[in-house]
């Protein structure tokens, strides 16, 4: 078995799960159309939906929220927060954002125009979704390994320079508003870029005058996977490796609701001043006031103590191995998943683990509701469902990975807790032959159509024979 550290924390308060039964939640996953998304939190005992917005604070976290200063204009909290983005991620302009898709929107309608291209290391739904609405189509120029779950490549989000050169031989510098990066890739399973491999990016990117933004949603994870992978950094502290993850970058989309283990608010990070003042502008539309920009002043306090909090070398080790070990754990027992452990979660290679079901009937959709009926564990389908129709021809995208996510929240479930999804996952594995077919959609939405789509069963009313 991995290594499980024990975890730098002891608990102060608890808030009680409910356990369900089978029956329990039979129904009510009929009741959420067979979508986990839709579920009742209560209705779930594991919930590794999301690890957004979903970490535990600390009690220093939650002391600063009685420092808020909610004043509407020039709050305290808004330089303390500042002070903290600017410290420990290097960017000189901080706008505030109510979270990560705020600043996307913010960045998208500054800088892209109808008919424009966007190179990115993958896609994350929110992002592409900005950029789509404003009107560019997006290129993912990852490099090939990260499409394949079983490669064990330490650098799974590392940007593929040629796919790159090709774009923008292809569409031309001016038609490229910015190369949108991602470190970790959360779409590859959380997977890093290395520290080598994004200072070549900004270099080409740079060289045609194009601009490289990098969303920092988990930089720090990223950090910490360089410091165990990339040769030469192993001595560098992980507060080092991110501000040399940021240096090359024009600036940065943030999710505090990941890393800063906050349960909400974010940032848009910029060094051009011309940028920033436009942005500001917008901002004051869509967020609020740039002093506070959709978050309380309490807010932006506790995300300045868990920007500190989350460098912490014992934080972030104990974090990534909480994930590396049932990671260890599914492995093996020989279940398929993408290799190696990423940063955040654990991703079941649905395709491999169903293959019976045919990619049509959504085996990654099917998968999460079998391991939900067995074990009152929450994952999300990270495959076509996620991937969504293509704007122009109107078809399902059929991705190469067709997963379902595992994310574990930062410092809320134990060792036992992760042994139970282990089991579950293994059983529902084991007796993979029981489920004999998928499902298909009663309801999909136009837009991030897997938050709120429904489904049946393709044949009879469940997926189990
Ligand atoms: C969560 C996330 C976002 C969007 O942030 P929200 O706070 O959910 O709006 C953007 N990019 C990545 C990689 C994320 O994980």
């Amino acid at each position: 078995m991995s290594v499980y550290p024990p975890e730098p924390w002891r608990v102060k308060m608890v808030e009680p799960l409910r356990t369900t039964t089978r029956e329990d939640r039979e129904a009510a996953l009929l009741a959420a159309g067979w979508n986990p998304c839709l579920l009742r939190s209560e209705d779930v005992y594991v919930d590794l939906f999301t690890d957004s917005g979903t970490n535990a604070m600390s009690d220093r976290q939650w002391s600063a929220l009685m420092r808020g200063d909610e004043a509407y204009a020039g709050a305290r909290s808004f330089y303390v927060f500042e002070q903290a983005v600017r410290a420990f991620y290097g960017y000189e302009h901080v706008i505030p954002v109510h979270q990560g898709r705020g600043g996307e929107n913010i960045l998208s309608r500054c800088l892209i125009r109808p008919g424009t291209h966007m190179p990115g290391n993958m896609y994350f739904p929110s992002t592409r979704a900005h950029q789509e609405l404003n009107g560019a189509t997006f290129h993912d120029v990852i490099v090939d390994e990260a499409h394949d779950p079983s490669s064990e490549h330490p650098f799974k989000g590392n940007v593929d320079l040629a796919k790159l050169r090709a774009v923008i031989a292809r569409f031309g510098a001016e038609s490229i508003p910015y190369v949108s990066l991602a470190a970790t890739v959360n779409m590859a399973g959380g997977q890093p870029i290395s520290v080598e491999n994004l200072t070549e990016t900004c270099a080409l990117a740079h060289a045609h005058g194009i601009p490289v933004f990098l969303d920092t949603a988990r930089a720090v994870e990223n950090a910490w996977l360089v410091k165990q992978r990339e040769p030469g950094r192993a001595r560098s502290t992980v507060a080092e490796i991110l501000r040399a993850l940021c240096a090359p970058t024009d600036g940065a989309v943030m999710s505090a609701k990941k890393d800063s283990l906050a349960n909400i608010g974010g940032w848009l990070a910029l060094r051009d001043p011309a940028l920033a003042d436009q942005a500001r502008g917008l901002a004051l539309l869509y967020e609020g006031l740039h002093t506070y920009g959709g978050m309380a002043g309490r807010d932006m306090e506790a995300i300045a103590v868990g920007i500190a909090e989350s460098v912490e070398e014992n934080h972030i080790r104990a974090r990534v191995a909480q994930v590396d070990y049932l990671a260890t754990r599914l492995c093996r027992a020989g279940v398929p998943i993408v290799r190696p452990a990423g940063g955040h979660c654990v991703c079941v290679d649905a395709a491999a683990a169903l293959p019976h079901v045919p990619r049509p009937e959504f085996p990654g959709q099917t998968l999460a509701c079998a391991v939900y009926l067995e074990a009152g564990v929450r994952g999300v389908e990270r495959g076509a469902v996620s991937a969504g129709r293509d704007p122009e021809t109107g078809e399902n995208r059929l991705p190469r990975l067709e997963l379902l996510r595992l994310a574990i929240p930062r410092r809320v479930y134990t060792r036992a807790h992760m042994d139970l999804v282990a089991d579950g996952v293994i059983a529902v594995h084991r007796d993979r032959d029981r489920i004999r077919c998928g499902l298909r959609f009663t309801c999909e939405p136009g837009q991030l159509r897997f938050f709120q789509a429904r489904f049946e069963p393709t044949s009879g009313t469940t997926i189990f024979g």
